[in-house]
């Protein structure tokens, strides 16, 4: 089956993506990170939300992230080993200011304890 979401991401840019996939599952995995895209930085608010995409190594490592343009947070795009190139969110960072951040385990006082 063959999915499709189109998804504002800021005043200028609008994606439409295409997934296609066995069934409901792998389409909805595929365009996770498309129909969860955030409407506004968690951070700060701003709807000034663009995608950033680095690689490093020679492409051997590549990131894609929304980032905010007003006070550059960052929402990092994480990868699943298994399906292997779909993608799930991340929290808002900051952007690195030498303060380690606390965030993560007020968020999810659970997530030490998984067993990961
Ligand atoms: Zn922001």
């Amino acid at each position: 089956m063959v999915g499709k979401v189109t998804k504002k991401i800021n005043a200028s840019t609008q994606i439409t993506v295409e997934a296609e996939g066995d069934d409901l599952t792998d389409v909805l995995f595929q365009l996770n990170p498309i129909i969860n895209a955030p409407q506004v930085c968690g951070k700060c608010g701003s709807d000034d939300i663009t995608i950033k995409v680095k690689s490093v190594q020679e492409g051997k490592y590549q990131y894609l992230s929304y980032d905010c343009n007003s006070c550059h947070a960052t929402k990092q795009w994480g990868e699943y080993k298994v399906p292997k190139g779909c993608f799930f969110l991340k929290r808002w960072e900051e952007p690195y200011n030498g303060q380690p951040s606390t965030e993560e385990d007020q968020e999810n006082p659970g997530r030490k304890t998984n067993g990961k």
